[in-house]
């Protein structure tokens, strides 16, 4: 899901008007107050180890997740294959839905029943979403009221040459449906599901599936069988609209059957051209997938003039097969150009409205560089297309898909379409739970979006820039005292302080762990080995803790604890400069301080009576037997130290810099 604009915009403003909380000497503990030698005095221990830098407690390892963040050798996951059937009625604007699930229980237990979700149902009469959320509000339905009429639910048992279906007993609970089962699933063993529904199609769905006159764009549309894993057996956090899905990986065999002038983008890959495609759209698709240029499939005159479309009356189906993925979606339209241009292989595509092609005639092509970037840094792109496309949703990532509206100019719809597609490798590669972990996704999302949009638009800031101005927001919400800790469920986050807590906030601690802690080499390996470890599975904060640590080699409780469990606020200060003068040479003692309970490393710049300056740096480790004061001894010959200046670069979190210097600041040129 996107951070709107509007989100940050309306944040600044907020922080704005917030009253400034700064860190007053008067509201320090004793301790930092008082003398040097005093303060240098650790407190005696009466409790337990409270220290930032006291081992994190995580949940003991054992033969499914490692100690060292990497799968264990008993690791399982479930696997949910799906064949679909989707059949779109513009006219009652609903669509009616049948699949056949084959679902695999790799869990050590015998299941008796299972767990789906049926999202549609937020927008029942009375449903949890329709109380927790103000009606028009981002994740409100708009006043709209629908859900799901389910008519079957069958088990299909018996030989296969022998099939019976047998009626199933459910129940509902809010946004899922307990199914039980005809007969006990064994481990090793496959259910197969059958069911049939219909819904009326919301035109705003929670701001991730709904309608636009003509245009569909449908997702959470299909019962889908919620994770039982390891950790927490079934996930049954209902659906609120905010947190967003988690769900197993399995093949998906879908058809989308639509009034024959509608074409269609869906996750997979389209296996029936020839019945819903013309002639000339083939060719033009084929020469596509040798062009790292934009070919025009279908174009705006071509919609005009009628022949965008076979002649057909009536309905076509168009047919998809997907490998892998952990969710299928599709969007379709009467109006929609279609771009398409190619990296390795892989096809980009970009389907818009003429009204959006003033931004849209780029979006093929920022699809193509998107999964490029991330491929090339991160991990490789593993499906056959991407596909950017238009409609009312503002921003939603689906296996394949990336929704986005209409935008403001090239770059706010890069900005869009690029973490829209940053989303295929967390979560749609790395498969967190996004309902318990929001930060896991949109977070990590957000730090790989930055070297994105320093490499497409660098006239804009390159990749540190942006880095810079995410920091700086993070540090403005610590001085108002808005910020909270990262690693709390979405639903739990107010929804205008959810830009900051899942998307920028660990956006800015991942930044600063590659940029000040680790190093950008041991960091990068580190991601690299905990994507590619995970990618397809379900990891956990402590899997991505561990693996951090164990590939970069650094124990991080303290970064952990202080940037992502708690809220700690982050204060370097120069507490003091002692300087004893013998003939030309200065003997200095620099004491740094560091006044919250958050610790970082310390970089300080000395600027000398020569005009010379020297950089000091420091790790965080250096606070470990002390955090509140470090103290540094120099000796300078034939110059006079002028200042001491903290973080002079601002590469750092500091919620005041008002106690940063000591001496003359020197002239900033
Ligand atoms: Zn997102």
């Amino acid at each position: 899901m996107r951070l709107p604009a509007r989100t940050s915009l309306a944040l600044a403003a907020l922080v704005a008007s917030a009253p400034a909380v700064i860190g007053s000497f008067a509201a320090l503990p004793l301790s930092a107050q008082a003398s040097p030698r005093l303060a240098a005095r650790p407190a005696p221990r009466a409790v337990a180890d409270t220290s930032i830098f006291a081992p994190l407690s995580l949940p003991a390892p054992n033969e499914y997740r490692g100690a060292s963040g990497a799968p264990g050798p008993r690791y399982w996951q479930n696997r949910a294959d799906y064949v679909l059937r989707a059949t779109l009625d513009t006219a009652a604007q609903t669509v009616e839905g049948a699949l056949t699930l084959r679902y695999t229980n790799r869990s050590p237990d015998t299941l008796r029943f299972v767990w789906l979700h049926t999202e549609q149902n937020a927008f029942r009469s009375g449903s949890l979403n329709t109380l927790v959320f103000e009606e028009d509000g981002r994740f409100g339905g708009g006043g709209f009221r629908g859900g799901y009429t389910i008519a079957t639910v069958q088990q299909v048992v018996g030989t296969p040459g022998a099939p019976r279906r047998v009626d199933l007993a459910r129940r509902d609970q809010e946004t899922l449906m307990a199914v039980d089962l005809a007969e006990p699933l064994a481990p090793g063993r496959t259910a197969t599901l059958e069911l049939a529904w219909r819904f009326r199609v919301p035109e705003h769905g929670a701001d991730r599936m709904g309608r636009d006159g003509a245009l569909y764009e449908i997702a959470q549309w299909y019962p889908r069988v919620a994770v039982y894993d390891d950790v927490r057996g079934w996930n049954i956090e209902p659906y609120l609209g905010q947190g967003e899905f988690y769900l197993d990986y399995g093949d998906i065999d879908l058809a989308v059957t639509v009034p024959a002038g509608y074409i269609v983008a869906a996750t997979g890959a389209l296996q029936n051209a020839a019945e819903v495609l013309t002639v000339v759209q083939r060719a033009r698709l084929a020469a596509a997938a040798r062009s790292d240029t934009v070919v025009r499939v279908i174009t705006a005159e071509e919609l005009e003039r009628g022949t965008a479309r076979p002649r057909q009356a009536g309905m076509l189906t168009w047919r998809f097969r997907a490998k892998n993925v952990r969710d299928a979606v599709w969007a379709a339209s009467p109006d929609y150009q279609w771009d398409a241009t190619s990296w390795k292989g892989i096809m980009a595509y970009a389907y818009y409205r003429p009204s959006a092609a003033a931004h849209w005639h780029d979006a093929a092509d920022q699809s193509r560089m998107s999964i490029m970037e991330y491929s090339e840094r991160w991990f490789p792109y593993p499906w056959p297309h991407i596909s950017a496309v238009e409609g009312p949703i503002s921003g939603m990532e689906y296996p394949m898909i990336a929704m986005e509206n209409r935008s403001a100019d090239v770059y706010d719809l890069f900005n869009v379409v690029t973490h829209e597609i940053g989303h295929m490798w967390f979560p749609m590669i790395v498969g967190s739970n996004e309902r318990q972990y929001m930060w896991q996704d949109e977070g990590f999302n957000t730090f790989i979006n930055t070297f994105a949009e320093g490499r497409r638009y660098p006239e804009r800031g390159d990749q540190m820039a942006r880095a810079a101005e995410e920091r700086r927001l993070v540090e403005q919400v610590m001085m108002a005292s808005m910020d909270g800790p990262v690693d709390i469920p979405p639903d739990r986050i107010a929804p205008d302080m959810l830009g900051v807590t899942a998307y920028v906030k660990p956006s800015v601690g991942l930044q600063l762990l590659r940029q000040e802690v680790l190093g950008e080499a041991a960091f990068d390996a580190a991601f690299k080995a905990y994507t590619a470890r995970w990618a397809y599975r379900h990891p956990t904060p402590a899997d991505f803790y561990r693996t951090m640590e164990n590939v970069a080699g650094r124990r991080l409780d303290w970064f952990w604890r202080g940037w992502f469990v708690e809220n700690a606020r982050f204060d370097q200060a120069v507490d003091s400069v002692a300087v004893e003068t013998r003939g030309d040479t200065a003997a200095v003692t620099i004491a740094f301080g560091n006044r919250e309970r958050g610790v970082l490393p310390i970089r300080a710049r000395l600027t000398f009576s020569d005009g010379t300056t020297q950089e000091l740096r420091y790790p965080a480790e250096v606070w470990s037997t002390n955090s509140r004061r470090y103290e540094r001894q120099f000796r300078f010959v034939g110059k006079r130290l002028m200042s001491v200046e903290l973080d002079p670069d601002h590469r750092l979190v500091d919620v005041d810099r008002r106690n940063n210097v000591w001496g003359q600041r020197p002239p900033r040129s």
